[in-house]
């Protein structure tokens, strides 16, 4: 087992050194977060990762969930309901709410950090967590009284169980396609019917209810996303003040190739004609509803994937430091002992690969959490800024932490050689732990076709705009530090190329049709996020300099060190691949959308 999956000092590096949380701390709604209750914040979720979440995170994987046919239940590890409970007492379940609806008025940006560490722990357990509280959210933020009283307080005390049910067999990215019926009643329920596929924590029996938030069609609803309601559809319904079986039934569970503790089921809805469904809000505004959540869980899926990257370079870095083999190219004497592993320039290249990925995905989780707390909280100018810039980045912060995050993992593997490949270290679980954050919440796909195809243009694209400001800011910065002026001008360079590719492509777009101009969104999407990690490398690498210039000692001295070496790291090996991708966004063939279906059979 490895003996560290996070970096603390990283996450408190983000938050006290590299942040600007003048906005942030002016807010009424947060007046309580100084810097020490972020750092007594931190240290109590570390605490629960520790004790609760990272001891059970292989054996999770190993003792997986599944359903059991004689007592028709799904069985879960049996600690997980102890680390659901320590996370709902620990008060990480709704934490964003205001204090007289049992919350803790958390920053966003504190939550989520809190976030990257105990999916750095167990992604397999927290993700139930992560779920329950969005569930909750959007029910605070849209149902009536009622439902949010004899819901909400269970669902925060980590004794009921959230989930969104999106997905149909039929409807999948295509949201638009939903046809789970709602029928109403004269009570004011609804009769619900229908199938739910992929539903994470979606059933097992230590929880005592589970709260669906489902996208259902209320009869004569129109076609389309503008027809989909939105409804409180839980396991157990109450009755005469007592619990009674709703007709959710579970068909079964998946075999997934990873995340195996985190339940994924098939429920069917209504098969005897008797699952009740609360609407949630107004009818036929339910997906608009659920954009709610789902942005949430963007940024918590990017939280997911950055801990797990962070977890795994822990794993293969202990090991780099423990495992001797070889020497040096310089050394061919065998009578000599062997060096470690870490010692190799190739080993430390996918530590440092790892290291970039982590610390930048984790920025990345910070940055965006921030601008929804100011977007949220904010006024006037701030407010609106804040919002278009996390608009334009929820794609990325979704999909960046993911797509190179499974390549950050397998480099985690092959750190360990073949023992990577065995189940006796946890490397070959992250790896296929982590491979469906690229999948679920949107595929990259759906997120490149959001970022290029709408998120760009907002408002003429002032959402670009600011964020080319924000880098012109740190570019200055960066000008000021001795050693830092060639990384700002690399910077400046990239930052160029993504508006005048923008540019190429939004003429693309008047020009053709959308078929041509989407079809290579999914390679935007990744030019995007390379650029835009590049920024938050400098800006981490201007803090780190300057500390260094400033005569940091000791450990502070090496973290530091770490800190520009990664930054330099980042910027000569990966930002050159945006050169790769500009060719590619610039070219005019239209291969993939002119070739014949049949050519490719
Ligand atoms: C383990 C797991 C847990 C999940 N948990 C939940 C959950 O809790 N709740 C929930 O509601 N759902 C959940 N999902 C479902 C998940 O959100 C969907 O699997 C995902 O949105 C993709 O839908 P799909 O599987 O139907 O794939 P499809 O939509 O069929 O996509 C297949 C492929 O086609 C591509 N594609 C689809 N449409 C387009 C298009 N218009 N243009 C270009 N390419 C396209 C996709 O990018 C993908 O590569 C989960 C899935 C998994 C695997």
């Amino acid at each position: 087992m490895a003996k560290e999956y996070v970096n603390i000092r990283n996450i408190k590096f983000m938050l006290h050194e590299v942040l600007d949380l003048k906005a942030l701390n002016s807010l009424p709604k947060f007046q309580d977060y100084d810097a020490e209750a972020y750092d007594m914040a931190i240290d109590a979720i570390k605490d629960i990762g520790d004790n609760h979440l990272f001891p059970i995170f292989t054996e999770m994987d190993k003792k997986k969930a599944y359903y059991d046919e004689n007592e028709e239940v799904v069985k879960v590890h049996p600690g997980l309901q102890k680390a659901i409970k320590a996370l709902g007492e620990g008060g990480w379940i709704g934490a964003y709410a205001d204090y007289d609806l049992g919350g803790q008025q958390m920053p966003n940006l504190l939550l989520n950090s809190g976030r990257v560490i105990m999916h750095a722990a167990n992604a397999n357990a927290a993700a139930y967590t992560l779920l329950t509280d969005g569930a909750s959210n959007l029910i605070r933020a849209f149902a009536t009284k009622e439902l949010h009283d004899e819901y909400v307080p269970k669902m925060m005390a980590g004794d009921w169980q959230g989930t969104m049910c999106l997905t149909e067999p039929q409807a999948g990215s295509s949201l638009s396609d939903v046809t789970t019926s709602a029928t109403p009643n004269e009570d004011g329920s609804f009769n619900i019917k229908g199938q739910k596929i992929y539903i994470s924590g979606g059933d097992y029996e230590t929880t005592e209810n589970i709260v669906h938030l489902t996208l259902a069609r209320i009869d004569g609803a129109p076609a389309g996303t503008k027809g989909i309601s939105l409804f409180v559809v839980p396991k157990y319904r109450k009755e005469a003040a007592q619990l009674v079986s709703n007709d959710v039934v579970t068909a079964g569970l998946y075999g997934k190739m990873g995340q195996k503790g985190y339940v994924a089921a098939h429920l069917m809805m209504g098969e005897s004609e008797d699952c009740k469904g609360f609407l949630v809000g107004k009818p036929h505004n339910g997906l608009r509803y659920m954009f709610q959540m789902m942005n949430e869980a963007r940024i918590g899926t990017g939280a997911m994937a950055a801990g797990t990257v962070s977890a795994a370079y822990h794993a293969s870095l202990q090991y780099a430091n423990e495992r001797p083999q070889g020497r040096h190219p310089s050394n061919k004497d065998a009578s000599q002992p062997q060096v470690l592993i870490i010692e190799h320039a190739d080993v430390r290249r996918m530590l440092l690969f790892q290291k970039a990925i982590g610390e930048g995905s984790i920025a990345l989780v910070q940055l965006c959490s921030l601008y929804s707390d100011l977007a949220e909280n904010a006024t006037g100018e701030a407010k609106e800024n804040a919002h278009l810039l996390l608009e334009l980045l929820t794609p990325v912060v979704k999909s960046f932490p993911s797509e190179w995050g499974n390549i950050a993992v397998s480099a985690g593997m092959q750190v360990l050689g073949g023992a990577g490949y065995t189940d006796d270290f946890p490397l070959e679980q992250y790896y296929r732990d982590i491979r469906v954050n690229a999948i679920y919440e949107g595929t990259t796909t759906i997120h490149g076709m959001d970022i290029l195809g709408r998120k760009v243009m907002l408002q003429n694209g002032k959402a670009l705009k600011l964020l080319m400001l924000e880098m012109k800011e740190t570019i200055a910065k960066a000008q000021a530090v001795d050693g830092m002026q060639s990384y700002a001008a690399k910077l400046e360079d990239a930052a160029k190329t993504l508006h005048g590719t923008t540019l190429h492509l939004i003429d693309v777009a008047r020009k053709h049709k959308p078929e041509v101009f989407l079809s290579d969104a999914t390679l935007y999407l990744e030019f995007f996020g390379i650029v835009l990690v590049s920024w938050l490398w400098l800006k981490q690498g201007v803090v780190a300099q300057t500390a260094i210039a400033n005569k940091a000692m000791g450990d502070d001295y090496l973290f530091y060190q770490g800190k520009v070496h990664t930054m330099k790291y980042y910027f000569e090996y990966e930002l050159p691949k945006i050169q790769a991708l500009r060719d590619r966004l610039l070219s005019g063939d239209k291969l993939t959308v002119d070739i014949e279906s049949a050519f490719i059979n």
